[in-house]
C-alpha cells in the first residue's frame, strides 16, 4: 500500500499519558494516580456543566443543532462579535486542521516558533507544507519579520501563551506581527491559555475583536483548559465573515456531539468557575516556582496554567519523567522537542504536594 508521500514525514503526536495506561502497568489505584500532563482544570469542571451533561444524558442518541446557534450566540456575546464570525471545531485542534486544509498545499510553507504547539506542524505536513521556523522559542517580533520575509509563508502561527513554554508575546508584538505580514498570509492566533495570560498581565491580553479589523486573522479559543471541558472536545475561531465562510467548507456536519454543545453552552454561564479556576492556580504555581529556585534550576515565567522547568545538564528530564511516572506522577517531557526540560500542569494542592515530594525521591 502506497501511502501520501507527505505522510512519511509526519511524527505521530506524543499525547500526554493517561490515567488508564498508570493503572494498567503499574497496578496503582486510579485515585492515586496525579496527572500533571495535559494542562487540564484540575478543578474539573463546573459542576453545573456537569449537571447539564447528566441532565441531558438521555438525548444522546439526537445529533446536535448543526447551526449550533446558542454557543455561537453565547460566545457572539462574550467577544462582542457576530454569530457568522465564529466557527465550532472538535477541539480548536479542529480548527486549525480546517486552517490547514483550507490554504496550503504542496508548494507553501509555514512559519512557527522553534518549539510551540506540535499540531500546527502536523496539519501541515499533512498537506504537504514545509515547516520554518525561528530561532527561538519565544515569538520574537524581528525574527519572525525576517523569516516571513525570506520564505513569503502562507500561514504564520502565533501561539500565545505559547505551549509548551508558557511564555507569552505581548499584543504589542502580535500587532507588529501581523503589520508585517501581506494579506496573503493567514495569521493565527492560538489563544488557548489566553484567559490565564489576561488574569496575569493585560499586557498580553488578546481577544477577538483586537484581530477582527484584519481580513487575514483569525483568533483561536478552547474550552478545554480554563473551562475544564477537555474531554468534551468544543473549541472555535474567530475572525471575520469571509475566513469563516471558507473554513465551513471544510466541516463535517456535528462536529461537536449533542453533550458537548450541552455542556459548552452551560460552561458559557459560568464564568465564576473560571474565575475560581484562576485564583487555585495563581495561589499554586508560586509553589512551583519557589520549588524550582529551591532546588537550583530554572523555570520560564508563566502565563498559563503549567510551568516548564528547565534542568541543568546534572538532570535529564527523560530519566525523571520515567521515574516519576512509576510512582503514578505524570508530567509531560520536553525532550521530544529538543529541551531538557519537563512541562508541568499546575494541579490542586495535595496534587502539588504529591508532585513535590516524589520529585524530591526521584532526584537524590
Ligand atoms: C490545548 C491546546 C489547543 C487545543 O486544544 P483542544 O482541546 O483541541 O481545543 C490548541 N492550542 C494549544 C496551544 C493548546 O495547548
Amino acid at each position: 500500500m502506497k501511502f501520501n508521500d507527505a505522510l512519511k514525514d509526519i511524527k505521530i503526536y506524543e499525547a500526554g499519558k493517561p490515567i488508564e495506561l498508570v493503572v494498567r502497568e503499574f497496578g496503582i489505584a486510579p485515585q492515586n494516580v496525579v496527572k500533571l500532563a495535559s494542562n487540564e482544570n484540575p478543578k474539573g469542571c463546573s459542576p453545573k456543566v456537569a449537571k447539564a451533561i447528566a441532565d441531558n444524558a438521555h438525548r444522546a442518541f439526537l445529533y446536535p443543532d448543526d447551526s449550533f446557534y446558542e454557543l455561537k450566540d453565547a460566545l457572539a456575546k462574550r467577544f462582542s462579535v457576530e454569530d457568522e464570525n465564529i466557527i465550532i471545531g472538535a477541539g480548536s485542534d479542529q480548527v486549525l486542521e480546517f486552517i490547514s486544509r483550507a490554504l496550503l498545499s504542496e508548494n507553501d510553507s509555514v512559519l512557527m516558533s522553534k518549539v510551540t504547539f506540535a499540531m500546527y506542524e502536523i496539519y501541515a505536513k499533512q498537506m504537504g507544507a514545509k515547516i520554518i521556523r525561528t530561532p527561538s522559542y519565544e515569538h520574537k517580533v524581528d525574527e519572525f519579520i525576517e523569516a516571513y520575509g525570506k520564505h513569503k509563508p502562507k500561514i504564520v502561527y502565533i501561539c500565545t501563551p505559547n505551549n509548551p513554554t508558557g511564555d507569552a508575546t505581548s499584543k504589542e508584538d502580535v500587532l507588529k506581527i501581523i503589520d508585517a505580514v501581506d494579506k496573503d498570509t493567514m495569521v493565527v492566533v492560538d489563544g488557548a491559555y489566553m484567559e490565564y495570560a489576561s488574569a496575569k498581565d493585560k499586557k498580553y491580553h488578546i481577544e477577538p475583536n483586537d484581530i477582527m479589523g484584519f481580513d487575514n486573522v483569525i483568533y483561536l479559543g478552547t474550552f478545554s483548559k480554563a473551562y475544564g471541558l477537555g474531554g468534551m472536545r468544543v473549541g472555535y475561531g474567530i475572525g471575520n465573515t469571509p475566513i469563516i465562510k471558507e473554513l465551513y467548507k471544510m466541516r463535517p456536519p456535528f462536529n461537536i456531539s449533542t453533550l458537548s454543545l450541552v455542556a459548552s453552552i452551560e460552561a458559557c454561564k459560568d464564568e465564576e468557575f473560571v474565575e475560581e479556576s484562576i485564583a487555585l492556580h495563581k495561589e499554586q504555581i508560586v509553589r512551583y516556582e519557589e520549588f524550582a529556585t529551591e532546588n537550583g534550576f530554572e523555570y520560564i515565567e508563566s502565563y498559563t496554567n503549567f510551568i516548564t522547568y528547565i534542568f541543568p545538564d546534572s538532570m535529564n528530564s527523560t530519566e525523571l519523567s520515567d521515574r516519576l511516572f512509576k510512582e503514578g506522577v505524570i508530567i509531560r517531557n520536553l525532550a521530544s522537542y529538543g529541551m531538557n526540560a519537563v512541562r508541568i500542569t499546575i494541579g490542586t494542592a495535595s496534587q502539588n504536594d504529591k508532585f513535590f515530594e516524589m520529585f524530591k525521591g526521584a532526584v537524590t
